[in-house]
């Protein structure tokens, strides 16, 4: 399987925060990247239609919103919905989290994961482990050793190098995500990867729905679980021939992001930016 280099396609798209004051929306900016405002609103400055603008998304009543918010409305408080209050039945978190990270990074990824939880516990059909690791560049030998990580290690060499020396320390990048066979036993395993130095103020809007994301793979990976024993042609398509990107990532996406989103204005912000990352313009 060749799930490094998907977890990859995760980090290309984060982009510099810049400690800039902010602006107002639609006022142009030299840079993507992200700013608060002084009332705690977020905006980015995005590519629109091959220039940099600053957008936000301010509250609004459901009458003002247009048909294109109403949809994305009606996705996020639908998937938000199917959100369990109930205690686990089938999914049993165990953690390995690195002493490097900051408490705080730590208390939120927990956080991130046991919402997520409350809705991926009613996929499963009978009870499950799931390894969840949140590992630093400090822990480059436990990743270089580890058995299933071990594999796929030298796929962070860079962003290794780059915390290292401080810098991208915005990104927050998949680590792992699976279901296999692992000491006789089939488990999950989904975890992220991010700076030492990283602090919850250096990420971006991008980096909040990483957790989920990888996390929503092993779900994924529990359902094909027996077509994967049986392997894949050694080929950059024979994978992505039984499992269409469009299908893997855009699932994952889809839930990730609706589960991890605290605000829908942040919901639909965080759109904007992957759309503008993906093509360079701004839609609708
Ligand atoms: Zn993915």
């Amino acid at each position: 399987m060749r799930v490094g280099r998907v977890f990859l396609c995760l980090a290309v798209l984060g982009s510099s925060i810049l400690a800039i004051s902010p602006v107002q929306a639609s006022e142009a900016c030299k840079f993507v990247g992200e700013a608060k405002g002084p009332d705690g609103k977020q905006s980015a400055c995005v590519r629109v239609n091959g220039n940099y603008s600053w957008i936000n998304y301010p509250k609004k009543k459901i009458n003002k919103l247009s048909s294109y918010e109403k949809t994305k409305l009606k996705a996020y408080q639908e998937i938000r919905k199917a959100i369990s209050k109930k205690p686990l039945q089938n999914i049993k978190l165990q953690y390995s989290i690195s002493e490097s990270i900051s408490s705080e990074l730590k208390k939120e990824f927990i956080q991130k994961t046991e919402i997520a939880s409350q809705l991926y516990d009613q996929f499963f059909t009978q009870p499950e482990i799931i390894n969840v690791y949140f590992q630093t560049n400090k822990d480059q030998n436990y990743i270089r050793n580890h058995p299933l990580m071990g594999r796929d290690a030298s796929d962070f060499d860079q962003w290794f190098k780059d915390w290292d020396t401080g810098t991208n320390r915005n990104h927050l990048i998949g680590l792992i995500a699976k279901y296999v066979e692992f000491d006789g036993k089939a488990q999950g395993h989904t975890g992220v990867l991010i700076s030492a130095g990283s602090s919850k103020a250096s990420l971006g809007l991008y980096a909040q729905q990483v957790v989920a994301h990888e996390y929503f793979h092993v779900i994924q990976d529990r359902y094909k679980y027996q077509r994967d024993k049986l392997g894949y042609e050694i080929s950059p398509t024979g994978f992505d021939r039984y499992y269409p990107p469009i299908f893997r990532e855009g699932s994952a996406n889809t839930i990730a992001t609706a589960v991890s989103m605290r605000t829908f204005e942040d919901y639909l912000l965080f759109y904007q930016i992957f759309i503008s990352a993906n093509t360079g313009t701004w839609s609708p």
